[in-house]
């Protein structure tokens, strides 16, 4: 009986729905070369500013259309010829000669820590050039970039020791999983999606604690108007705020440049030094970005969020238990070969991923949607406690300053935006703003 021809399923329908992504960012690029400031923000974004954010998306979209097919062939290119294979026939051969933990269950941990980090190390640096090309590049015509190449190889090699740090444990629980409940096909994928469940819910309280002051430094709010206008909000709202910290976000771009975390009565919120920077003297923007920040709060998007993500993966891990019989024809088909079974499931797992792909082009879109959706919410919210007006300031100040793309392809929006555009979102401001009174802020 000839087997499902997974390899050949999985590349082409990666290869199709690239294509189909890049046809997106194509309409987008063509989108670019238009001259016209949209009707809704004439008057409201001078016309250099639009033509700089015009050329500035232009570029990075003529990169995307270079670097993604670049990028994506390599990693075709990975399954194809087995790289997975020969990195485990490889990290085999590595843990005899070094004091690894003993016994064949931990040279078993060893081997698949070794196989995973070459992997990391080649996708990495295979990626590097494309990536210093768009930081040393690009983002510097532009005047975005504040990293210098210190810094950038400091970012490179801490990265390389959390992932190591966070991964490797990770990659060991996931494996242990599957390991000790491999025979209970029925429960399996339960047991995987509580443990990488659990392991999300511990990360979104640790990461800003842990991790983020490695890589930002962070500062508490000094007193002043800003601090005690930020205070009353929260107050004035019921949101438990502990303290506000202001991070040095300026040599990163970055699309949020406000946010909350913390768990119950524990809130922390996080603003970029560039907002407060493009905004010193206009202290009410601030306060209505955080406004529509607060509105995710209040209707608990966080945990929306993640509810819907983690029900995506409970729907990929329980596809592949039902797959379970043909995990051997699946890792063979990859170019496993019988010589090097026993193979860890984990392999079977993550190539059953990768056949995915086109389902996940789909769900990504619904929950793109979702997004959006939530993303007016909040700007309602903020609209309704008063903020109409500095939130509008605000969005437009913020794409102005980040050259955001103010001309979207509709196509490109649904696909790909987890943000409506600006233009819908002043006119949603506008629309919901009308027959309502445009009070002044309640806490002034
Ligand atoms: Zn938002």
């Amino acid at each position: 009986m000839t087997s499902f021809p997974y390899l050949e399923y999985t590349l082409a329908s990666s290869v199709l729905v690239s294509a189909f992504q890049h046809y997106l960012v194509w309409r987008q690029y063509r989108k670019f070369a238009g001259r016209d400031v949209p009707g809704e923000l004439r008057g409201q974004v001078p016309p250099e500013k639009f033509a700089q954010s015009q050329a500035y998306g232009r570029e990075r979209a003529r990169f995307s259309l270079i670097a993604g097919p670049l990028e994506e062939g390599m990693e075709w290119a990975a399954l194809y010829y087995g790289l997975f294979p020969l990195l485990w026939r490889v990290s085999g051969r590595l843990p005899g000669r070094w004091p690894w933990p003993s016994g064949p269950a931990g040279c078993e941990y060893a081997r698949l820590l070794v196989c995973f980090g070459l992997q990391y190390v080649i996708s990495t640096l295979s990626t590097l050039p494309l990536r210093l090309y768009s930081t040393f590049v690009i983002e510097v015509k532009y005047g975005f970039n504040r990293t210098t190449a210190a810094q950038y190889v400091k970012d490179v090699l801490l990265s390389a020791v959390v992932t190591a740090a966070v991964g490797g444990p990770v990659l060991c629980a996931i494996h242990w999983v599957l390991a000790r409940y491999g025979d209970q096909a029925g429960r399996l994928w339960l047991y995987v999606w509580l443990l990488l469940a659990a392991l999300a819910m511990v990360f979104s309280v640790l990461w800003p604690v842990l991790i983020a002051p490695l890589f930002n430094d962070y500062q508490p709010l000094p007193e002043g108007a800003l601090s005690s206008q930020i205070l009353s909000l929260a107050r004035s709202v019921g949101f438990p705020l502990r303290k506000v910290y202001v991070v040095d976000g300026s040599r990163r771009s970055s699309h949020s440049n406000a946010y909350f975390y913390g768990l119950w009565r524990y809130k922390r919120i996080v603003l970029f030094d560039s907002l407060l920077e493009q905004n010193s003297g206009h202290e009410e923007r601030i306060v209505a970005v955080l406004a529509h920040e607060l509105g995710h709060w209040r209707y608990r998007h966080t945990l929306k969020g993640m509810a819907l993500g983690l029900a995506r993966l409970g729907l990929y891990l329980k596809a592949y238990a039902m797959a379970a019989h043909q995990h051997r024809d699946l890792l063979l088909a990859f170019r496993f070969a019988p010589a090097d079974f026993p193979v860890p499931s984990l392999f079977g797992l993550l190539f059953f991923m990768e056949m995915l792909a086109p389902l996940d082009n789909v769900l990504n879109y619904l929950l793109n949607a979702v997004s959006r959706r939530f993303e007016f919410a909040a700007d309602a919210y903020a609209q309704r406690i008063g903020f109409r007006q500095p939130l509008r300031e605000a969005l437009i100040g913020l794409h102005i300053d980040n050259l955001s793309n103010m001309n979207p392809d509709s196509w490109y929006v649904a696909w790909n935006s987890s943000h409506p555009t600006l233009v819908e979102r002043l006119e949603r401001l506008r629309e919901e703003g009308e027959g309502e009174r445009d009070g002044k802020p309640k806490q002034n």
